[in-house]
């Protein structure tokens, strides 16, 4: 008998479950809002209830599921399987979710935070296949990553590694939501490109009086420019945001090329932002990676984008079970 897996993806917003065969091959999907302010106990029966649903949407027994995955964010534990508070999760204080879903469904569970299990995802299906080295980073609301050695995830003393969005860059720089300042994340997640990109908008005005194609995105409301906004200007022309694309791809280069000479990576794949830029980003990242990093392993990585794109959830759960 052909054995299937379930994969569940638990975020802030939405929660997915997906079976899949042993190959990764999706089967069925049930996805549902999370509803996180109900808290834990209400999102575990609901998970409960999607497992099951997704099993008999896919035509299968429950006892064909040999595994279950689980994509969470973290911090997590992932020997004991217990969850310490996401910061999207409200109310998730030391839940011992490996054991409920085990005690529930009486199959092995696997539990990984959600860049981690990103990265494996893209080195079992996606831009990671064929190399030995991969570090995956997400370029979102935060800046996250995860590290695969020789097919292993890279876990760390305590299941901390990969925190690449925290690197500080610029001591004296913007607050992070890690309470230092300079982080990485700080500097080039959405959010913080939307800040920069408010603050140099308002300076530009005070000072010439000049204007920018970023602003008939959003109606001329500085306050409403996003990270997308700056990108589609760049791609126009607009000098300014030609200006904060530049000065994104040299933080995030030198970020990177700080990774490249510890980890000495085959590839280096750069997720969501990095994705809708391509290579108006990608291309001045790569030029400051090869100006920061040492010859050898600058020599050695690939600077890609992420390949899995809408997928990647379902598949980043998938992956700790095949
Ligand atoms: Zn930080």
């Amino acid at each position: 008998m052909m054995e299937h897996v379930v994969g569940i993806d638990i975020g802030g917003t939405k929660l997915a479950t997906v079976v899949a065969d042993s190959t990764g091959h999706i089967l069925g999907k049930v996805r549902k809002p999370t509803l996180a302010e109900k808290g834990p106990e209400y999102a575990l029966d609901l998970l409960f209830d999607m497992v099951r649903e997704t099993v008999s949407l896919a035509g299968l027994e429950q006892a064909s599921i040999s595994a279950i995955g689980v994509s969470c964010g973290g911090p997590l534990d992932t020997k004991t399987g217990i969850v310490y508070s996401p910061p999207n999760l409200p109310g998730w204080d030391a839940l011992p979710l490996k054991a409920k879903l085990e005690s529930e469904f009486q199959v092995p569970v696997t539990i990984e935070n959600d860049a981690n299990a990103s990265a494996l995802a893209e080195f079992r299906f996606g831009g990671g296949q064929g190399y030995n080295a991969v570090l995956y980073m997400t370029m979102s609301t935060g800046i996250g990553g995860g590290i695969v050695l020789d097919g292993q995830i890279y876990h760390g003393a305590n299941d901390s590694a990969g925190e690449v969005g925290h690197q500080i860059l610029l001591p004296d720089g913007p607050r992070c939501g890690c309470g230092k300042r300079g982080c990485l994340e700080a500097l080039c997640s959405g959010p913080a490109i939307a800040r920069r990109a408010q603050a140099a908008i308002r300076k530009q005005l005070a000072d010439e009086k000049a204007s920018t194609t970023m602003l008939t995105f959003t109606d001329g409301h500085i306050a409403d420019v996003k990270s997308e906004h700056v990108l589609e200007a760049a791609r126009t022309g607009d000098t300014l945001a030609l200006r904060l694309v530049e000065e994104t791809a040299y933080y995030m280069g030198w970020g990177i090329a700080n990774l490249v000479n510890v980890l000495n990576p085959d590839i280096v794949l750069l997720g969501t932002i990095a994705i809708a830029a391509g290579d108006l980003l990608l291309n001045p990242i790569r030029e400051t990676v090869s100006k920061f990093a040492m010859t050898r392993p600058a020599a050695a990585v690939e600077i890609a984008p992420a390949q899995l794109g809408d997928t990647l959830g379902d598949l980043a759960a998938i992956a700790l079970v095949v």
